[in-house]
């Protein structure tokens, strides 16, 4: 039985960034996946790199909003990891960092904006509230129907099929094991180990166990399920999300475009295409009156005509044919804090999942991986520790 430091369980941005972490620091590093790398969340997303605080964060008020800006030290952290990514990594991600605009168009909607900008200008990050002719210098492919945007310097893209292989390659080349197509379906601690036993979907590895002083969980909407395994309940919620993209089209959005009252996130890939999403929901597949996360959601009609209804707010996008509509889960804790760090009661055994981890991804790896390697993170995570949620777990 092969015996590592850390066993990362899922090959998505989260595990094979912390993989990297982790063995970049000399760690014996085994990283588990029970697919191909990137199939999942991390490979599907829209790939914003969105800092400000996002719709689902203020739709609900204020103290929603002051609950979400608890994660702001995270983006302003995530930021500064974007933009040396490509450089340490010595490849392109595709990061385009041209920056973000989110719009308003009522007066109800521009006192949000100004409400937001406030909130987030108080944790460090640099939200300017434009509007009238400085934002049609800016961005003049708006609609005229909007009235203010609250702008980022620092927000844009990356291409979601380019950063977690790039991320993986690193790992491996820092010494990590990779081993894909292998499941781990089972998880026990002994004395001050834990093993755990795989089955592998195809073939090579199925069967094997290892053991590891130290398990990270980055499994995604499967996390609830490999905590179970560890006699733990973590509160973990799969979502289904929404995305279209248009035939290409020459340049026109070279920012980050989001609505800070609808769901609506917009920006050109390098390609020309237009992906269009912002968190319209997608229907969780069930089987026998279970959810099953194998299988992708189902797309849901409504969702693709509002979330092209929210694009009116780009005049041109509106003639561009959709070429393709997908879907993908991702997950929700109850409070939309993230959820990073040490599992209480279960020694050795780590989580990092929740919110935007596309954009937040590098933060949470780097922030988990220290905390394993030093105990000490140069950043408090405490606001995002398995801890709040104690009362689930007595033993
Ligand atoms: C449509 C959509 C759009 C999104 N847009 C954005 C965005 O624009 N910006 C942003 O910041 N975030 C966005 N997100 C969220 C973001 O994609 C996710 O938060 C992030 O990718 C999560 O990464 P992950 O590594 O935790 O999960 P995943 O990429 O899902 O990886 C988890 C991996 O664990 C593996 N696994 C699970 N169980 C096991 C097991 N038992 N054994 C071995 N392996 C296992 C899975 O196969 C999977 O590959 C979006 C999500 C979706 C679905």
């Amino acid at each position: 039985m092969s015996h590592y430091d850390v066993a990362v369980i899922g090959g998505g941005l989260l595990g094979c960034a912390t993989a990297r972490h982790l063995a970049r620091a000399g760690s014996r590093v085994l990283l588990l996946e029970k697919d191909q790398l990137n199939r999942h969340a991390s490979g599907q997303n829209a790939g914003s790199l969105h800092f400000q605080l996002e719709y689902r964060m203020v739709e609900h008020g204020d103290a929603g909003a002051r609950l979400a800006a608890r994660a702001l030290p995270l983006h302003l952290d995530a930021m500064r990891a974007w933009a040396t990514l490509e450089d340490e990594l010595g490849e392109r991600c595709g990061v385009a960092r041209r920056g973000g605009l989110m719009l308003a168009e009522t007066p109800a909607e521009v006192a949000a904006l100004d409400r937001k900008a406030a909130l987030e200008r108080r944790y460090g990050l640099d939200t300017t509230v434009l509007s009238g002719r400085e934002l049609r210098e800016l961005a003049p492919y708006l609609s005229p129907t909007v009235t203010a945007a609250g702008y980022v310097a620092g927000e844009g893209k990356a291409n979601p099929r380019l950063v977690t292989p790039a991320l993986a390659r690193a790992a491996v080349r820092y010494g990590t094991v990779l081993r894909t197509g292998c499941r781990v379906t089972g998880l026990y601690r002994h004395g001050h180990r834990w093993e755990l036993e795989t089955g592998g979907t195809t073939g090579d590895t199925s069967g094997t166990a290892y053991t590891a002083d130290a398990v990270v969980l980055a499994a995604g909407v499967w996390t609830a399920e490999l905590a179970a395994m560890a006699d733990t309940r973590l509160p973990v919620f799969p979502v289904g999300l929404t995305m279209s993209t248009t035939a290409r089209t020459a340049p026109l959005i070279p920012h980050l475009v989001q609505h800070v009252g609808k769901r609506l996130s917009m920006k050109q890939t390098e390609e020309g295409n237009v992906l269009i999403g912002g968190g319209w929901p997608a229907k969780l597949v069930t089987r026998a009156g279970r959810l099953d996360l194998e299988h992708n959601p189902e797309l849901r009609y409504e969702s693709l005509t509002s979330n092209a209804d929210a694009a009116r707010v780009v005049p041109a996008v509106l003639p561009l044919p959709v070429i393709r509509s997908w879907t993908g889960m991702t997950t929700l804790t109850p409070d939309q804090l993230p959820l990073l760090g040490a599992v209480p009661r279960r020694p050795g055994l780590f989580v990092a999942t929740g919110g935007s981890a596309f954009t937040l991804g590098l933060t949470y790896a780097r922030l988990l991986a220290d905390t394993l390697l030093t105990g000490r993170p140069d950043q408090s995570i405490e606001d995002y520790s398995p801890a709040r949620f104690g009362a689930l777990n007595f033993v």
